[in-house]
């Protein structure tokens, strides 16, 4: 969460940050702000809202400058006002600082700095005058080394020093890439950023910063030992993110699934085929094999345990967030991080935490070169390029994918060669159908989806799309579950959606529970001949989570809320 740019070159560096920002955006748009150095001061502007509508607000292309700074904000600490907004700048002016992260003891060094004067409630601005009072015997490399030694909690950082125009990055714990054009140096929370600029990136590793002067890029520890990082090449899509003829990129990413799960299917095939045999074989040789994720991506994670038991592998998902309440990692262990960003903090603590414990890692995550990729012993990329809309849509089914054909390499159970061509029907012949329903269930406040063994996962990711999406309460849950406590809140005309693939005839008496109180119920089912389903059963999972997708999709478009960017949300989840 929170992106942040920076820039040193020839370019007009306000154009350069806010390009930048704009593609950045999508990490959190509570507000958003710039600082460039000229004539040795720093020049800032800040707005909250949405970059698009403070875009004019945030001007600085008039101002001669070869270094800057941006930021996009999602807040953590202090409200969203313009006060909050980065960038920060210390008291006598020097420095302007933009932060991604969470500093845990920013008040205890707030108490230690004593008198300066502080302008928001943020804990991002203590670093910016702790770098300015630990500076003063002019070396400002001096005073990142003691932050470093000094701050606990997670950062990525990016100081401007107007006096001797330079630009500072470190990091600890959230990401930071660095891009290497001809028309200067880049400074990004993600690769994204600048992928319009250049393809050469070094991405720090926690505990390095590094300085930029003239065009050169120097990294060092935080023992201030220069480190030598070879530029990686990353083919990423240099095009700015645009929703072509679509009004919402969540749409838009929705009718994108059959492409990116193509593209999928061939790499695994090809590219990736030594990497998916290498997962596969980790997954038979370790004793444990934990799924660890957050969110939609722990949906995909719990479908992946029930793949995995059909396929004869004992395997656990949990939460990210409460891994280290519940794990029993040891070196027989393999585990699995998901996650679409590859920098979702609290995977990215798991991940450390089970390495620490000897455990083996194999990942999958879609952007490339992501933190958690470059933690892993091997990694599947889900290849389904950069996703704006905050909810995961093609992510979750290329993850969705991933999972079952490393099952499948292990069981030889069946899955449909076809499936991208059978996604692209359930989308166009449901369209019409799914307003319908759209419209009927757009006033509901509540609403319960069911489903059994692989459709309890989908069930759970529905409900979450609901939630995020249109704003309305819905639950995910077991079928089974209902009268053991639920059933008590089904009453007349209460939507009940459930998720029925062929041969699963064991909920249909969970069903008629409902029924029987009066619940509207809906039927995702090949045998509901009110909605197109593919043939072969493997696609269910696929087909009834686009159909919940598109669900989702239609209430919101039909009560005019902000799909792309809901309140509160943000992608890329990067603090704790
Ligand atoms: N803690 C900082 C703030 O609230 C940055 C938050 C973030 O990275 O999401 O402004």
């Amino acid at each position: 969460m929170c992106g942040i740019a920076g820039y040193y070159g020839s370019g007009n560096t306000c154009e350069v940050l806010l390009n930048s920002l704009k593609r950045l955006e999508y990490r959190g748009y509570d507000s958003a702000g710039i600082a460039v150095s000229s004539d040795f001061e720093i020049h800032i502007k800040k707005a909250v809202g949405e970059l698009d509508d403070i875009k004019s607000d945030l001007d600085l292309k008039d101002k001669k400058s070869k270094a800057g700074i941006g930021h996009t904000r999602w807040a953590t600490h202090g409200e969203v006002s313009e006060e909050n907004a980065h960038p920060h700048v210390s008291c006598c002016g020097r420095f302007a600082l933009v932060h991604n992260g969470i500093l845990e003891n920013w008040e205890e060094m707030k108490r230690e700095l004593g008198e300066h004067r502080f302008t928001s409630e943020t804990d991002s601005e203590v670093v910016v005058h702790f770098i300015e009072q630990r500076s003063q015997d002019g070396c400002v490399e001096t005073a990142i080394r003691e932050f470093m030694k000094e701050a606990k909690g997670s950062y990525s950082i990016a100081v401007l020093d107007s006096k001797r125009e330079e630009v500072f990055v470190m990091k600890n714990g959230s990401p930071m890439a660095i891009g290497i054009g001809s028309d200067g140096l880049f400074f990004a929370s993600d690769i994204h950023a600048f992928s319009e600029h250049t393809e050469n990136v070094v991405f720090l590793d926690d505990n390095e910063y590094a300085t930029v002067r003239g065009s050169e890029l120097v990294v060092k520890n935080h023992k201030g030992k220069i480190v030598d990082k070879q530029p990686k090449t990353i083919k990423w899509s240099k095009k700015s993110p645009n929703k072509k003829n679509f009004e919402h990129y969540m749409y838009k990413e929705i009718n994108e699934i059959p492409s990116v799960l193509r593209k999928l299917e061939k790499t695994l095939d090809r590219s990736q085929k030594n990497d998916l045999n290498k997962f596969r074989d980790m997954l038979k040789e370790h004793e444990k094999i934990i799924f660890t994720a957050s969110g939609t991506s722990y949906h995909a994670s719990l479908l992946g345990v029930y793949f995995l038991q059909k396929a004869g592998i004992e395997a656990q998902a949990l939460i990210a967030s409460e891994f280290k309440n519940y794990e029993r990692a040891d070196d027989k262990t393999l585990l699995v991080p998901v996650s679409q960003s590859g920098e979702t903090k609290d995977v990215i603590e798991a991940v450390n935490h089970s390495r620490k414990k000897g455990a083996d890692i194999a990942s999958i995550t879609n952007v490339p070169h992501s933190t958690i990729e470059r933690m892993s012993d091997v990694n599947l990329r889900i290849n389904a390029g950069q996703e704006i809309c905050v909810a995961a849509t093609k992510t979750f089914i290329n993850q969705l994918y991933t999972i079952m054909r490393l099952s499948s390499s292990i069981d030889g159970a069946n899955y449909n060669a076809d499936l991208a061509n059978a996604l692209k029907n359930t989308i166009q012949k449901n369209e019409d159908k799914i307003k319908e329903l759209a419209e009927e269930l757009s006033d509901e406040e509540d609403l319960y989806i069911i489903g059994k063994g692989e459709a309890y996962p989908i069930a759970r990711e529905i409900a979450l799309k609901l939630k995020e999406i249109a704003y309305i309460h819905a639950e995910g849950m077991m079928a089974g579950e209902l009268k053991h406590g639920t059933l008590a809140l089904i009453e007349d005309n209460t939507p009940v959606v459930s998720l029925i693939p062929d041969g699963n005839s064991s909920i249909a008496s969970n069903v008629k529970e409902v029924e029987s109180r009066g619940a509207n119920t809906i039927k995702l089912s090949p045998h509901n001949k009110d909605f197109w389903f593919p043939e072969r059963n493997e696609s269910f999972v696929f087909a009834s989570t686009i159909l919940g997708f598109l669900l989702t999709y239609w209430i919101a478009k039909r009560n005019g809320l902000p799909i792309d960017k809901p309140r509160n949300l943000a992608k890329s989840v990067t603090v704790q």
